[in-house]
């Protein structure tokens, strides 16, 4: 067998090698969020360095509690038996996908790797559109055709809010997804890792809700408290047999692939989900950060005359330069990797193209991630999260004018600054 580097991972390392070799390059690649750590959740984690025993494949009795207590004040009440903490979220949906069985029907586009981990677990996916609305679910008209005529369709991954579009599911698209789920007796994988993160501070509508016996949550504190690379992930079993079963499925998977969660990071996931307030209030500025950066970018790209659904959550935006495309295919641009190619040699403008989410070659769709905008240092980071007005800090206002250059040149269109 052989696999690739996933694009998220492999475009943040050409970027940063292109930076390194002094090139001029806006990283609008990968989707960290770029913030910095808060400094009572890095004490945290020095007090528990001694912690060095392997624990439970689960997680400790204190952090599954204290995952229990978020889930249950979010509205989905849980007993410390039903959740497994993983090193990352992505381990998890790797377990889950090789413990469900059926074929995977993923919304189109989607985050890029549930394809190419059910690739990894010999898994075939059944792709179907997403409504013009919102990602991150199927259309419901398109996801009962599909399943109507697929043959073995096991397990439905919906992503609330969504990541590449940055958006949230409609709650009606939402209900009918769950609804044909339900009927043709389909797991449901809910990845909610931009839940915390949806920019007028609501909750996002949740699988759970509607199915609450088949659900598997997935969910992390990458995202929320920028810690991608602490690796702390979560998942929240529905309570019954069904949900036991699959627990102990992924339990097992866990221990012989990863053993458990490191234990000072347990530490720091009991500490940070007990909902200490000023970790709240640190994930409110960042919430903030997150929107009115995006909402920037958006206006950017429709400005140079592209379609964009506005981001509600999170730090993506997926535009839709198909308004341009005569143009673009005069110089040899006819789809997404090209387009994707171009802006990053001829604009050093480094984004995904849509096919690395499963979109169509022909389509000119491009995910942006927004979220390496707030500056190279901890103290710029520090002075964006603090920031009244964050669009106008110099490093800010500055890559923000080379997107407007960029998308000029590209298009030909302008804007007045
Ligand atoms: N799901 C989605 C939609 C994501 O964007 C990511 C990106 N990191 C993950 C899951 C995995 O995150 P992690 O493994 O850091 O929890
Ligand atoms: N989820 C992030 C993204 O979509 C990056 C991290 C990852 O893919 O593991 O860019």
């Amino acid at each position: 067998m052989s696999t690739t580097i996933s694009p998220t991972l492999a475009i943040d390392t050409a970027v940063r090698a292109r930076r390194e070799r002094g090139e001029r390059v806006l990283h609008l690649g990968f989707g960290e969020a770029g913030l910095p750590v808060p400094p009572s959740i890095a004490d945290v984690l020095a007090q528990a360095a001694p912690r060095n025993g392997y624990g439970p494949v689960a997680g400790s009795h204190e952090a599954r509690d204290a995952a229990a207590g978020w889930f249950t004040r979010r509205g989905l009440p849980t007993r410390a038996e039903q959740v497994v903490f993983a090193p990352g979220s992505k381990p998890l949906l790797y377990a889950l996908l090789a413990a469900l069985p059926g074929d995977v029907v993923l919304p189109r586009p989607a985050w890029v790797s549930y394809a190419a981990q059910a690739a990894l677990t010999g898994k075939r996916v059944i792709g179907v559109p997403v409504p013009a609305e919102a990602g991150g679910v199927p259309d419901p008209d398109h996801l009962a055709h599909a399943l109507a005529t697929a043959d073995n369709p096991g397990v439905l991954v919906l992503t609330v809010p969504d990541n590449p579009t940055g958006t949230v599911a409609r709650p009606g698209h939402l209900r009918a997804v769950c609804d044909l789920a339900a009927r043709h007796g389909l797991a449901v994988i809910a990845d909610e890792i931009y839940a915390e993160l949806v920019h007028d501070g609501g909750p996002a509508p949740r699988a759970a809700g509607h199915l609450p016996d088949r659900t598997v949550v997935t969910t992390g504190l990458s995202k929320s408290l920028a810690l991608g690379g602490w690796r702390i992930g979560f998942a929240r079993f529905p309570d019954g047999a069904w949900g036991d079963g699959v627990r102990a499925d992924v339990a097992g998977v866990a221990s012989e692939v990863w053993s458990g969660l490191a234990a000072p990071m347990q530490a720091v996931a009991a500490h940070v989900l007990a909902d200490p307030p000023g970790i709240l209030a640190h994930i409110a500025a960042a919430r903030r950060l997150h929107g009115t950066v995006a909402a920037a970018v958006h206006a950017e790209f429709t400005a140079a005359g592209a379609e964009c659904r506005a981001p509600e959550a999170g730090f993506y935006l997926y535009p839709d330069l198909g308004p341009h495309r005569e143009a673009l295919a005069a110089r040899g641009i006819d789809g997404a990797d090209a387009l994707a190619g171009h802006l990053l040699d001829a604009h050093g403008v480094g984004v995904l193209p849509g096919t690395a989410f499963g979109d169509t070659h022909d389509a000119l769709r491009v995910r942006v991630a927004t979220s390496l905008l707030y500056g190279d240092t901890t103290e710029e980071r520090h002075a964006a999260l603090r920031a009244d007005d964050p669009l106008s800090l110099p490093w800010l206002a500055a890559s923000l004018g080379h997107l407007r250059t960029a998308l000029h040149a590209l298009t030909g269109t302008s804007r007045a600054a």
